[in-house]
């Protein structure tokens, strides 16, 4: 870019018609540099392409009209509403054009001037069939001059910064911005049928038609997903060259007793990822692979399997969970399932590591190798923590890790060992693409059998009598209840606002509804002993309902349970609500969600009725991004990945692919330098260190 007679560098309170206070509105909006503006991509456009002749208009829509004035007249109604009102006339017919509070107006315009209108159309109030427009926007012209109509963008913008100002504003950069060279390879470019960069820059933000705006947005919709793939892809490419990984042997005597030892028969999917798992592990290059399964579907099963065939190998195998609640209950499984067979299992959670004697106990054993599996929490990645002949990760419920722990979990280590992710988050296949672009995938779509479909229910407030009547029930027939809240306790200003806590059903339900029942409050403000208590007395079924906040959310596993009571269900969101459902259903016993809010809201409405129609998954996680937008669920808090600015995960779903597929063809053949150092730049320029950072940590 230095060849540029001004650096895109160059920060943004040197760009004509900007400086200081403007600059610091920019900084706001995370625009810093030449660059970033020009990136700042409009959010929509305003078409205002046509004229409409005034024997045309049609009332309710907005219409651009050029004219002649007259009979201009100015009333004040009040102080706050002053009105300008005058005839406006063409070739066709004549209208009413009214301005609201713009007084100051009355001196600029002036009967028999040639003006164009643009606004919406009604009829005029008590002026028999008279059409009226409310001036939205309007421009004086020379007699001669023809209205100035174009397609022009609207750019998301604040207070402080108005689309007037980032379109003139944008314009003088274009107009002083020499030709933008290419930043992809020319192969890619021609093969893809995509026009040149400089000219999609240029288009998206003052397209001249909706035929060329339509290519300038595929070409950088194409390539932001190009991009973002292609750096995926550099770190798989790196770990995998880099770094030579553990052969597993082919499945021995102990993977044979397990395998008989399992109180059940594996699915089909659980076999088929299984297998996919275990190919891998034979490989002499790490394994990454993610593991997609809906709640229940059984994953657990398939990571102990593959935590024992580290072992079987002379290898620690690390199992990371994303709670203690977790972590506590697949450490009790194991170790009732391993132990007997001789596989030692150590725990490393909070409860583990909050004393210093049993920390470095831990430690120890871990160092030394004499627990061959560790369960642990975010305990794992701490600095003391020293791994011995680490041949298998996983971790579990990824999202709440993200890509860079993952990574630091991975640092800790001089073998490759391999990799193993699993997520019930239901994440669309377009996202996992996107977001686990580093990673293989395996599905586990089939439940275990036996399982019942959940039935799931709203009901407003005023039936919660009935909808304990409904518990009681379920309680006298020895089986467990879930009452899920979303806070624990009420702060003053929630006082205000109709919600319960958990804190106060709590009290309700033990001391009144159902004091005949053992009833306990579960949340995370409780100590890790606590909580393993109150889980312990729960799988043990001495408590029968269970009042407790969003902590039971994920793979806890009571299949006892058979209800599963969401207060103020309005308040979570779709995958929350999916997750919490997923406590019941896991046993024989037909189960019961029953989601209970009193919002009005038309979207909370429409999200609560999808909980009652459908129980997939994927279909629950698409239906909430396309209600909420895919923004949140990008974040990079989630996932050290950057935000999409311009590429729609669902709309452009064919241009991932095949921004996919280009990108592995670039990574798998053999490029000449130049290439390889342009699409490296470009990703530099338009990421910084980003990829280099979710690697490096
Ligand atoms: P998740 O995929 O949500 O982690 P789990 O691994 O916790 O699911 O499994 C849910 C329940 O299903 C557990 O109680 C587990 O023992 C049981 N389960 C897993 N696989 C099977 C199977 N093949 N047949 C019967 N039950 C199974
Ligand atoms: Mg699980």
């Amino acid at each position: 870019m230095s060849n540029y007679p001004f650096d895109l560098r160059s920060d943004i309170m040197y760009l004509k018609g900007v400086g200081p206070r403007k600059a610091a509105a920019l900084n706001h909006m995370n625009i810093y540099t030449f660059y970033d503006f020009l990136m700042h991509y409009p959010r929509a456009y305003e078409d205002e392409r046509e004229v409409t002749p005034m024997n045309k208009l049609i009332v309710d829509e907005v219409a651009i009209v050029v004219g002649h004035l007259s009979n201009i007249s100015f009333r004040e109604v009040r102080s706050n509403l002053k009105i300008i009102n005058a005839i406006l006339e063409d070739e066709t017919d004549y209208v009413q054009v009214t301005w609201f509070n713009q007084e100051y107006l009355k001196n600029r315009l002036s009967s028999g001037m040639k003006i164009m209108v643009k606004g919406k159309v009604s009829e005029a109030f008590g002026r028999g069939d008279l059409l009226s427009i409310t001036v939205q926007a309007f421009d004086i012209l020379g007699e001669n001059e023809s209205p100035n109509l174009g397609i022009f963008p609207i750019y998301p913008s604040t207070a402080a910064l108005n689309q007037k100002f980032f379109r003139t504003t944008m314009r003088g950069l274009l107009d002083r911005l020499p030709k933008m060279s290419e930043i992809l390879p020319k192969y890619i470019i021609k093969e893809h049928d995509l026009i040149p960069y400089d000219d999609a820059i240029r288009t998206i933000h003052f397209p001249k038609s909706r035929q060329d705006l339509s290519e300038a947005r595929y070409r950088l919709a194409f390539n932001e997903l190009f991009l973002i793939q292609y750096g995926l892809m550099l770190i798989k490419k790196e770990t995998q060259e880099e770094e030579l990984g553990i052969t597993h042997k082919p499945n021995g005597e102990l993977m044979q007793m397990v395998f008989e030892a399992l109180p059940f028969e594996l699915t089909g999917d659980q076999q088929h990822v299984l297998e996919e798992v275990v190919q891998d592990m034979e490989k002499p290059s790490p394994m990454r692979r993610l593991i997609q399964g809906d709640v229940g579907s059984g994953k657990t099963v398939v990571a102990m399997l593959a935590l024992v065939k580290t072992v079987e190998n002379g290898y620690q195998g690390v199992f990371m969970a994303p709670t203690e609640i977790l972590a506590v209950q697949h450490y009790e499984k194991f170790l009732k399932m391993l132990e007997p067979l001789g596989v030692k299992v150590g725990l490393l959670s909070a409860q583990v590591t909050r004393t210093k004697k049993k920390r470095e106990e831990a430690y120890q054993k871990i160092a030394n190798q004499e627990f061959d599996i560790i369960i642990g929490t975010h305990s794992l990645i701490e600095e003391g923590v020293q791994f011995k002949n680490l041949g298998l990760i996983i971790t579990d419920e990824q999202h709440r890790f993200g890509v860079v722990q993952r990574a630091k979990l991975e640092r800790k280590t001089e073998l490759s060992p391999d990799i193993l992710v699993m997520t019930a988050t239901p994440i669309p296949r377009t996202m996992t693409l996107t977001v686990y672009g580093d990673l293989d995938v395996s599905l586990i779509k089939e439940l275990p059998p036996g399982r019942k479909p959940i039935k799931t229910t709203v009901r407003h407030s005023a039936g919660r009598k009935q909808v304990y009547n409904f518990v009681r029930k379920e309680l006298a027939a020895g089986r467990q209840v879930y009452v899920v809240c979303p806070l624990i306790e009420r702060s003053e200003s929630e006082k205000m606002q109709n919600v319960s806590s958990a804190e106060e059903i709590f009290d309700e339900l033990s001391n009144y509804t159902f004091r005949d029942f053992n009833c306990a409050l579960l949340h995370g403000k409780l100590k890790p002993k606590e909580k393993d208590e109150i889980m312990d007395d729960f799988r043990a079924n001495r408590v029968n309902l269970l009042v407790s906040t969003t902590v039971v959310e994920v793979g806890v596993d009571v299949p006892n349970a058979s209800v599963m009571v969401i207060e103020h269900a309005d308040r979570f969101g779709l995958a929350t609500l999916h997750q919490l459902r997923g406590r019941v259903g896991r046993g024989s016993d037909k189960s019961y969600c029953i989601l209970i809010s009193d919002s009005k809201s038309d979207i909370s409405k429409a999200r609560l009725e999808i909980m009652e129609t459908t129980s997939d998954g994927f279909k629950l996680a698409e239906e909430d991004l396309h209600l909420r937008g895919p923004g949140q669920f990008f974040g990079e808090a989630q996932h050290g990945l950057p935000d999409l600015k311009i590429a729609d995960i669902f709309r452009d779903v064919d241009i991932l692919i095949k921004a996919r597929k280009a990108a592995e063809e670039f990574i798998q053949k053999k490029n000449n330098a130049d290439e390889v150092e342009l699409l490296n730049d470009s990703l530099t320029v338009a990421y910084g260190d980003k990829f280099k950072q979710i690697t490096d940590v």
